[in-house]
């Protein structure tokens, strides 16, 4: 028998868990622990609510999660709860798939004025996550900065441009709901240090802001290179590229109240205002032969009462972990990170590519793990874990527990959403009982 702990329960620890039973099959145990009484991390709080196909995946994640071989151990925090060196005691081999919950600092002046706020933040909010249901971003406008040129700017911009008609369907969460019928946004600047070339958006994504009821999206042809030169991207970056010439061409539509401003070669290097951001000071850049952004020392002022920062993600380090500070993961390789400690997915690679390529992250886990341990080693596994936590008085949440608290969530839905997340631990634990 081969005892494996997961530390997250998001698509890296489900994958891995699902790789480990084909690996393994009935010879294993594979404990998924996490932090919140609920599973699936990035679906259901990261991935945007109005994306509800892409948070289908979680249907599979709960096929493993419904085995006898996986366990899913919720409402348990690594360091107050339980220690990465009890848990290498505890189990033959613990997998870190924590992802990369913590935002890439904003290292401008002004960072910390009240109206700028990170992704994490900012979709945590939308999403109902527990941390930042209360953040409160201001809304009033009428301008808003969005900073990058990922896909998260893009979920961003699309939440913050969208009437409520717009959400049917979503899981977005009452509150933010609320909040944002009463914005007065009116321009949405999406900020890009460098061009439309080096754009890291994916075409339906960037699709999507074309097809929005009460939102315009505009490029100014200008920053375009010529029509020739996207025969050197790749395809999907072509069709990306293609976008954007599609709405630099169709021009403003005058008719809709919101513009969703992209302005390239455009670097923020302030954000001003007396008590609160009220606007962001940025310089237009060019590329140099690198093809990284340089200032041109060139500023100009946007207006901006809200400032969301899309600039990437880091995994937060945990003691006695080795972590690379530099690239903001846990230090390993190809996944090793000490005898016994693995890292998988963003906690390994850093905050890149969709949810399926954690798939095989996870797959390349259990053949290290099998390598590396091909026999049995007498560890304790579940019953210590249990033991351990039942004598420090942790209130573990099961997988059964947490298909209550989705009946209670589900039942919780307004009309048309699928459901209504509960954004306290404590709601989230009452429902297992209610
Ligand atoms: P990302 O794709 O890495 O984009 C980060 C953006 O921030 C880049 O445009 C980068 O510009 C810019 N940036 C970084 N530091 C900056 C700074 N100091 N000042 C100004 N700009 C800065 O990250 P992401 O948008 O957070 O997305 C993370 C991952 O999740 C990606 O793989 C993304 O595709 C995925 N995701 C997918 C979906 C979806 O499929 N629907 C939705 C959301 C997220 P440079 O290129 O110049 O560095």
């Amino acid at each position: 028998m081969r005892h494996i702990a997961v530390i997250g329960s998001g698509p890296a620890g489900y994958y891995t868990a699902e790789a480990c039973q084909k690996q393994f099959g009935e010879e294993c145990r594979v404990d998924i622990l996490d932090r919140l009484p609920v599973p699936f991390g990035l679906i259901r709080s990261g991935v945007a609510p109005d994306h509800q196909s892409i948070k289908g995946v979680s249907r599979r994640y709960e096929k493993v999660a419904l085995t006898d071989s996986v366990r899913f151990v919720g409402n348990v925090t690594i360091g107050a709860d339980v220690s990465v060196e009890e848990l290498r005691g505890l189990y033959d081999a613990v997998v870190l798939a924590t992802g990369a919950p913590n935002d890439r600092p904003l290292d401008v002046p002004g960072a910390a004025l009240p109206g700028v706020v990170g992704s994490a933040a900012f979709v945590g909010w939308y999403n109902g996550h527990p941390d930042f249901a209360d953040l409160a971003p201001p809304l009033d406008g009428p301008g808003a900065v969005v900073i990058g040129n990922g896909n998260v700017a893009l979920d961003v911009a699309r939440i913050l441009a969208k009437d409520e008609s717009e959400f049917e369907g979503a899981d977005i969460v009452a509150h933010a709901l609320a909040e944002l019928r009463g914005s007065g946004i009116e321009t949405i600047t999406i900020l890009g240090r460098r061009g439309p070339h080096q754009i890291a958006m994916t075409p339906k994504e960037l699709g999507e802001l074309g097809e929005l009821a009460r939102a315009a999206p505009i490029v100014d042809s200008a920053d375009l290179p010529p029509p020739d030169a996207d025969a050197a991207l790749d395809p999907g970056q072509r069709k990306s590229v293609g976008h954007l010439r599609a709405f630099a061409a169709g021009g403003a539509d005058a008719s809709k109240p919101i513009r969703i401003v992209f302005d390239f070669f455009a670097q923020p290097v302030a954000i001003e205002g007396e008590d609160r951001a009220e606007r962001v000071l940025v310089e237009r850049t060019r590329l140099d032969a690198s093809g990284r952004a340089q200032g041109t020392g060139e500023t100009y002022a946007i207006p901006a009462s809200l400032v969301v920062s899309c600039i990437g993600y880091r995994t937060p380090p945990i003691e006695g972990v080795p972590y690379d500070d530099r690239a903001g993961r846990f230090a390993n390789d190809e996944g090793r990170v000490l005898p016994g400690l693995y890292a998988v997915g963003w906690a390994r690679r850093g905050p890149t590519g969709t949810i399926g390529t954690n798939r095989p992250d996870g797959f390349a886990i259990a053949e290290k793990i099998a390598a590396d341990m091909p026999g049995d080693s007498g560890k304790p596994g579940r019953p210590g874990l249990d033991s351990l936590l039942a004598e420090r008085g942790v209130d573990l949440v099961t997988f059964r527990d947490w298909q209550k608290i989705d009946t209670a969530e589900i039942a919780a839905a307004r009309a048309g959403a699928p459901r209504e997340k509960f954004t306290t631990i404590e709601r989230m634990l009452d429902a297992r009982t209610s």
